[in-house]
C-alpha cells in the first residue's frame, strides 16, 4: 500500500482544536479523499475517530464535540490502487507508554518488507508501512520509554518518504524524511511574542484557513516536537547525509496553488510552467484552455506568452472529486465526463491550445479531446505542464506499474495517435525546473528515473524499463 496524503497536527493550550483540525483536514482535502481521522488529547488520554470518507463525511459536530483537548493530529489519505480499506485509515494508534501514541503519515517507505519482518509483520496483507512504522516505535518503548527516543532510536533505520506527525497525551512532533521528499510546514497561532499555539501541517493554506501564520518548513531530516516549552528540534542519528529531494510532482500537480513550497507561491510557478511550454512548443491556434482545474494556471501562463486569447472551453462539476482516484480504469472514463463538460460556444470552429498538468495513464486526455471534438473544434493541441510520466514513484505517488504508464509505452507521436490529438508536446525536466525558480533538490525520478534511494524489488509494483526512455535517454540506472 502506499500513500500521498495530508497531514496536520496542533498544539494550543487554550483552544479546543478538534474544530481547527477538522478546518485544517478539510484544506487537505485534495491529498487525499479515502479516509480521514484525527487524534485529540487532553492532556490525560487520546482519542481517535477515523472512518472512510471525505473528511465533512466522517466528523461532524456532534463528533467533533466529544474530542475534547487541546492538541491533536490530523490524517486524510490517498490510497493507490484497490487498496482502500477501513484497516489504511489514519492515525495509527499503538497503546504503550502513558496514554498511548498516534502516528500519521504522508510518503510511502522503501523499506517496509525489511521493517515489517523485523516485528514479525506481513507486509501488504495485514499492515501498511505506517502500521510498521508504529509497531517499531511501540517495540522500543519499554527501552526508551518515552516516544521522543522511540523517534531516535527508529527513524534512523526507517527508508522512504515520510513526512510524519505524531502525538502522544502531551506532546506534538512532526518529522521530515532526510530527502524531504513530502511537504510540511510550522506555523503559529498568535503573535510571535506570546505565541497562543503551534500547527503542523502538509501544506499552508492549512495554516492560513485557522488564521495560523506560516514560520518556516520543517527541514528534511529535522525532528520537531512541540509542547508547553514551545517548539524545539531534536537530533536525530541518520546514517548519512543526503541532499534535499523535494517531490517536483508536487509543483506541477499535487499541491494547492496558494501553497507556498520552497519558499514559493505554486500557482506562479504553474504559470511560468505555461509560458516556457509555449516557448519550447509553439502552437497555431484560435484559443488556449486549461483543462479545469489544475491545468490552468499553465493555460493562463501559455496564452500570455504566445499571445493566443486565453478562454474557458470546459466546466467542471465542483462538487467531484479527483477521478485519477478511481481504481478501475471503466469507472475512471466514466467519471472524466462527469467531471467535464464543454462550452460548445467558446469551442465550436477553433483551433484549441489544451493545457494540463500531467498524462498519466491518458484517461482525461482521450476523453477531453473527443469532447472537444464533439463541440465543434477543428485542431486540439495539447501542451503539458509536466515532462512524459515514464517510472513508477515509490515515494508516495499512485502509479503501480510502468504497463499502465502511457509514455513508458509509447513514443509521442503514438500518444498523440492514442489521444486523438492533432499534436502533443511535454514541457521539458530543464524547463520545468526552470519555472519553479530553482534547480537545487527536487525528485524527478518519475519523469527522468533517477531515484535517489535504493527502491524495493519485493513490492506487488513492477518495474520494467520503459522503452521510450531506453530510446530517448541513453543510460538508465538500474532499478
Ligand atoms: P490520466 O487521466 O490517467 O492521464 O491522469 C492524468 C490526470 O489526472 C491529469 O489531468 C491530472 O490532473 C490528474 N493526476 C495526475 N497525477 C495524479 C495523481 N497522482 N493523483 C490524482 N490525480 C492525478
Amino acid at each position: 500500500m502506499k500513500e500521498a496524503c495530508g497531514v496536520f497536527g496542533i498544539y494550543a493550550p487554550e483552544r479546543r482544536v478538534a474544530n481547527l483540525t477538522f478546518d485544517g483536514l478539510f484544506a487537505l482535502q485534495h491529498r487525499g479523499q479515502e479516509s480521514a481521522g484525527m487524534a485529540v488529547s487532553d492532556g490525560d488520554t487520546v482519542m481517535v475517530v477515523k472512518d472512510m470518507g471525505l473528511v465533512a463525511t466522517v466528523f461532524d459536530e456532534r463528533t467533533l464535540s466529544a474530542l475534547q483537548g487541546h492538541l491533536a493530529i490530523g490524517h486524510t489519505r490517498y490510497s493507490t490502487h484497490g487498496a482502500s480499506e477501513w484497516a489504511g485509515a489514519q492515525p495509527v494508534y499503538r497503546p504503550v507508554g502513558r496514554a498511548g501514541f498516534a502516528l500519521g503519515h504522508n510518503g510511502n517507505l522503501t523499506n517496509t518488507a525489511e521493517l515489517a519482518e523485523k516485528v514479525g509483520m506481513l507486509p501488504g496483507s495485514v499492515c501498511t508501512d505506517s502500521d510498521v512504522v508504529a509497531e517499531l516505535l511501540a517495540r522500543s518503548f519499554p527501552e526508551t520509554e518515552d516516544l521522543a527516543r522511540a523517534l531516535q532510536a527508529v527513524l534512523p533505520i526507517v527508508e522512504g518518504a515520510f513526512s510524519f506527525v505524531l502525538m502522544n497525551s502531551q506532546r506534538l512532533f512532526g518529522v521530515r524524511d532526510p530527502y524531504g521528499f513530502r511537504p510540511l510546514c510550522l506555523g503559529r497561532l498568535g503573535p510571535a511574542e506570546a505565541p497562543e499555539g503551534w500547527v503542523l501541517a502538509s501544506e499552508s493554506p492549512a495554516l492560513s484557513v485557522i488564521g495560523a501564520t506560516f514560520v518556516r518548513e520543517v527541514a528534511p531530516g529535522e525532528l520537531v516536537v512541540i509542547d508547553a516549552d514551545g517548539v524545539h528540534s531534536l537530533a536525530v542519528p541518520w546514517l548519512k547525509e543526503v541532499a534535499p529531494r523535494l517531490c517536483i510532482f508536487e509543483f506541477a500537480y499535487i499541491a494547492r496553488p496558494d501553497s507556498r513550497l520552497h519558499g514559493k507561491e505554486v500557482h506562479a510557478t504553474r504559470c511560468r510552467m505555461g509560458e516556457l511550454l509555449a516557448q519550447q512548443a509553439p502552437a497555431e491556434a484560435d484559443l488556449v484552455m486549461g483543462v479545469p482545474e489544475s491545468g490552468v494556471p499553465a493555460a493562463e501562463g501559455f496564452a500570455r506568452a504566445s499571445g493566443i486569447p486565453y478562454g474557458q472551453g470546459l466546466v467542471k462539476n465542483r462538487y467531484i472529486g479527483r477521478t485519477f482516484i478511481a481504481p478501475e480504469q471503466k469507472d475512471r472514463a466514466d467519471a472524466v465526463r462527469r467531471k467535464l463538460n464543454t462550452l460548445t460556444e467558446t469551442i465550436a470552429g477553433k483551433r484549441l491550445v489544451v493545457v494540463d498538468d500531467s498524462i498519466v495513464r491518458g484517461t482525461t486526455q482521450r476523453s477531453v479531446v473527443r469532447m472537444l471534438r464533439e463541440a465543434g473544434a477543428t485542431e486540439v493541441h495539447l501542451r503539458i505542464s509536466s515532462p512524459p510520466w515514464r517510472w513508477p514513484c515509490f515515494y508516495g505517488i499512485d502509479t503501480p506499474s510502468c504497463d499502465e504508464l502511457l509514455a513508458a509505452n509509447h513514443t509521442i507521436a503514438e500518444i498523440t495517435e492514442i489521444l486523438g490529438a492533432d499534436s502533443l508536446a511535454y514541457i521539458s525536466v530543464e524547463n520545468l525546473k526552470a519555472a519553479i525558480g530553482d534547480d537545487g533538490g527536487f525528485c524527478d525520478a518519475c519523469f527522468t528515473g533517477d531515484y535517489p534511494t535504493a527502491v524495493p524489488t519485493s513490492t506487488p509494483v513492477r518495474v520494467t524499463r520503459p522503452r521510450v526512455a531506453m530510446a530517448h535517454q541513453g543510460a538508465l540506472p538500474g532499478v
